[in-house]
């Protein structure tokens, strides 16, 4: 096609969804731009997916760069302030992911507490008849901590409410909601039985959730973490997990992911999932028509449909 603008892409895609790219957008690599830096002065976008690292350098060469738009909501990989210095848009991926971050955060929970891989295994290797499963832990009357009640974990929240928990949240905000808000996160997890991550990375929340969060949290206590591995230190969770001073975690996310720390792997009290809060062909497919989205009205009207709103 004629006039495509051109992007610099950082991660793959799916292929029906580059040839969506490919059709209104003339792509280049990090590694074409490397080998032919006149192609520098051509770029006008980047397209990139919240995983991948968008290096401030590789931006600082890019004089005609006037938007990043990320496929995913999470945008702590991408150089912001940077951008807002050169007036570069930064767009991403909110509220079509919602659903299925929330999905995955009630049944990992679910599964957490009444312990589902192993008792898959143990029905498939034949244990049942000899003795019975041991006994888990109800959802019910459980407190439940959320840290972070934006988008997705009001959703969290409003799935969570039908199994008779009480909800509490920690956050910067009193959003004055029908939730109980704790604006001191120590007390939040002392007063929980189920603390959930569900703020945004970055250097704001980095290790928020640590050693002394997951005392407060206590041998009885569980964490859920869908947001980031940067906000948990991950070392003393592992700690707290081999001692056994919290009862148990959920992690979708991690420190340095996929080469994930294979301490966890030895863990019973752990249950691992490979970061697939928004993996679902449904919400993929939105996330990909609203990356898509953000590009063409952006060249076309000047205007972005979910620009990130700078702090
Ligand atoms: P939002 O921006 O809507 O919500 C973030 C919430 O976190 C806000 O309520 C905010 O409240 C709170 N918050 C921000 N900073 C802090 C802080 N320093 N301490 C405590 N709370 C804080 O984000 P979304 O709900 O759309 O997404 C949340 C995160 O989920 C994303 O940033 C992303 O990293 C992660 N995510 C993970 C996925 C996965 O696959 N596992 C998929 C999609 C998203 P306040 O301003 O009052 O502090």
């Amino acid at each position: 096609a004629a006039m495509r603008p051109e992007l610099l892409q950082i991660g793959a895609f799916p292929p029906q969804v580059q040839a969506e790219i490919d059709a209104d957008f003339h792509c280049h690599s990090l590694d074409a731009l490397a080998n032919a830096p006149a192609l520098a002065d051509a770029i006008v976008g980047i397209i990139t997916r919240s995983n991948q690292r968008v290096p401030a350098e590789v931006v600082e060469r890019l004089p005609g760069l006037r938007i990043i738009s990320t496929f995913g909501v999470g945008y702590d990989q991408i150089p912001l302030e940077l951008a807002a210095r050169r007036g570069i848009v930064v767009t991403n991926t909110p509220d079509v992911l919602n659903a299925a971050v929330a999905e995955l955060c009630v049944g990992m929970l679910l599964s957490l507490l009444r312990d589902l891989p192993r008792a898959d295994r143990f029905v498939r290797e034949g244990l049942w008849r000899q003795a019975p499963f041991p006994l888990a832990v109800s959802l019910a009357g459980k407190r439940v901590g959320i840290v972070g009640l934006g988008r997705i974990g009001k959703e969290i929240a409003r799935r969570l409410e039908p199994f008779g928990v009480t909800l509490a949240y920690h956050g910067r905000t009193d959003q004055r909601l029908a939730w109980r808000h704790e604006p001191d996160l120590l007390a939040l997890a002392a007063d929980s039985d189920i603390l959930i991550v569900s703020a945004p990375g970055g250097n704001g929340t980095a290790r928020m959730i640590d050693a002394r969060v997951l005392a407060a949290l206590g041998p009885q206590g569980y964490l859920v973490n869908v947001a980031r591995g940067s906000l948990v230190d991950e070392a003393a969770l592992i700690e707290a997990l081999q001692g056994k001073t919290i009862a148990g975690a959920a992690l979708d996310v991690y420190d340095n992911e996929p080469a994930i720390d294979e301490r966890l792997f030895a863990l019973e009290n752990v249950l691992l999932t490979p970061h697939i809060g928004s993996a679902t062909h449904e919400t993929r497919h939105a996330m990909a028509q609203l990356t898509l989205d953000n590009l063409r009205t952006f060249f076309r009207e000047g205007r972005a449909l979910t620009p990130v709103v700078f702090e």
